[in-house]
């Protein structure tokens, strides 16, 4: 073991207990050389054993697809769970604490920005910067009503995963910091990165060639998920909503929007997966505009229309085509 190994942790009862847990995952993925490179035993600061949390599901997807199989990946934000307004409980907190490394974007889950704090900073990392938020939740169509809500989620739009570019960004990032933490395995990050930025890049090349020729340009959303994509991708989002899907349209903001499908000719309002589609079936209804689905890819459920980001994002193009009139 180098010197300079970084945050290795004395031994204390709870790593040796966890350790027990961790050790046969790893034998069943072969990462057996790692552990008799480690000489006298998994210890909690091993970067090669420690557990990686994740604060919700674009994030733990893109952790695990790098990390691979032999690293211990959870998230924080429950499979159907709606992460904008998370709750970090007393286990979620211990988790955090004992993690090797904790991987969130700030600005996103209040919850998980106040729980970092308590987070020693060296096992951190935001991927906030990559993401390269440049959209205000302004800009997303939605009225001042929801500002306050705005406040709570820091000021910028952070739906970056619904870009596949951005997302691409992240994940090199990721990548990159599991690679230093873990030099040993450096190489194995590094190939995993490149696999999966290899397939966001096909999927970038799919929606850029399905949404090249489309009748209408303007995306009726519930709430403010898709800025990032409608803006790669020439389209306007308009949100139902705001950035955060519990917050409730005002009768000015729903008719505002109902005028806009009824002048532009907007034949599809999108209603979403993991948002009670009240408000969309109102616009829908007071328009003659048909209901469709996208799925903001927050948590993935056995209602989603996929079983990971690839297959829902695919999906998300299908309805795209179809209810923007492309080709
Ligand atoms: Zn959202």
């Amino acid at each position: 073991m180098p010197p300079s190994r970084p945050r290795r942790r004395p031994l204390a009862p709870r790593v040796v207990l966890r350790s027990a847990l961790v050790v046969p995952a790893a034998l069943a993925v072969g990462t057996v050389l790692a552990l008799g490179a480690c000489g006298a035993g998994p210890s909690g600061g091993d970067p090669a054993h420690s557990p990686i949390v994740t604060s919700f599901y674009p994030i733990e997807f893109a952790t695990e697809q790098i990390a691979g199989p032999g690293r211990d990946v959870t998230v924080l934000t429950k499979p159907g769970a709606e992460p904008h307004d998370l709750e970090i409980g007393a286990q979620d907190l211990a988790r955090m604490t004992r993690a090797g490394l904790v991987v969130y974007a700030n600005g996103f889950q209040p919850a998980v920005d106040e729980a970092i704090q308590q987070i020693d900073e060296a096992r951190v990392l935001d991927i906030s910067g990559p993401a390269d938020l440049t959209l205000e939740p302004s800009e997303d169509g939605h009225d001042d009503e929801s500002a306050a809500d705005h406040a709570d989620h820091g000021t910028a739009d952070p739906h970056f995963w619904l870009d596949p570019v951005r997302y691409a960004a992240v994940a090199k990032a990721i990548g990159a910091r599991l690679a230093a933490d873990d030099p040993a395995h450096a190489a194995a990050y590094a190939a995993n990165t490149d696999a999966f930025v290899a397939r966001l890049t096909e999927l970038d090349t799919e929606f850029r060639t399905g949404l090249q020729q489309c009748t209408d340009r303007q995306l009726v959303t519930s709430h403010a998920a898709f800025g990032y994509l409608a803006a790669r991708y020439g389209l306007t989002q308009h949100s139902i909503s705001g950035i955060s899907p519990d917050a409730e349209p005002s009768a000015a903001a729903l008719k505002q929007i109902g005028d806009l499908v009824r002048r532009d000719g907007v034949t599809t309002i999108y209603q979403e997966t993991l948002v009670e589609p009240q408000f969309a079936e109102t616009v829908a209804r007071s328009t003659g505009a048909t209901l469709a689905t996208l799925d903001p890819i927050e948590g993935v459920t056995k209602s989603s229309a996929g079983s990971d980001y690839f297959e829902i994002m695919r999906s998300n193009l299908k309805a795209l085509e179809k209810g923007q009139g492309c080709r």
